[in-house]
């Protein structure tokens, strides 16, 4: 059976950026599974899976605008401490939900923390990546209709309820 549209795919991957540092991998842990053709998988990495059937082996390089985008440098930001009240200890790292002035919802990033001032990255933490996926097709079946109406896969490494 191959991968294509509204079958449920579970791979095994390891995702490295250009320097050769793993970003992602499921060595270890359970491989993923997931529906083809409903938008889990960024674009690039679904695109190159389809067609593929259990026992493949593929290597995927997505370009930044492939994967998660450019970066954008106007989504950094230096914002007061004040604006963090209430957290108790700010540490770079940490993620907080704020809403954009078009309304949106975003997940922000503390990069630095300098006094006062706190400096906030909007950007996607693989924005601006070239990503290398390699991956291996485990198995390939078709979703049930109660995974299709949930919109992801259950069982094994995917959801569980
Ligand atoms: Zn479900």
């Amino acid at each position: 059976m191959q991968i294509e549209k509204h079958k449920v795919a579970t791979i095994d991957y390891t995702l490295t950026n250009n320097t050769g540092e793993v970003l992602d991998s499921s060595e270890g842990q359970e491989p993923m599974t997931y529906i083809q053709g409903v938008g889990s998988l960024i674009t690039g990495l679904e695109a190159a899976l389809e067609g593929k059937s259990a026992g493949e082996e593929l290597q995927v390089t997505l370009s930044p605008e492939k994967a998660y985008g450019e970066r954008d440098e106007s989504l950094v930001q230096v914002v007061e401490r004040s604006a963090f009240e209430g957290v108790e200890e700010l540490e770079t790292g940490m993620q907080f939900q704020a809403r954009s002035n078009t309304g949106q919802t975003q997940l922000i990033c503390v990069t630095q923390i300098d006094g006062d001032e706190v400096t906030v990255d909007g950007n996607h933490p693989l924005a601006g990546e070239t990503l290398h996926f390699d991956v291996t097709v485990v198995e390939v079946r078709e979703a049930t209709e109660e995974e299709l109406n949930h919109g992801h896969a259950h069982g094994a490494g995917g959801h569980q309820h």
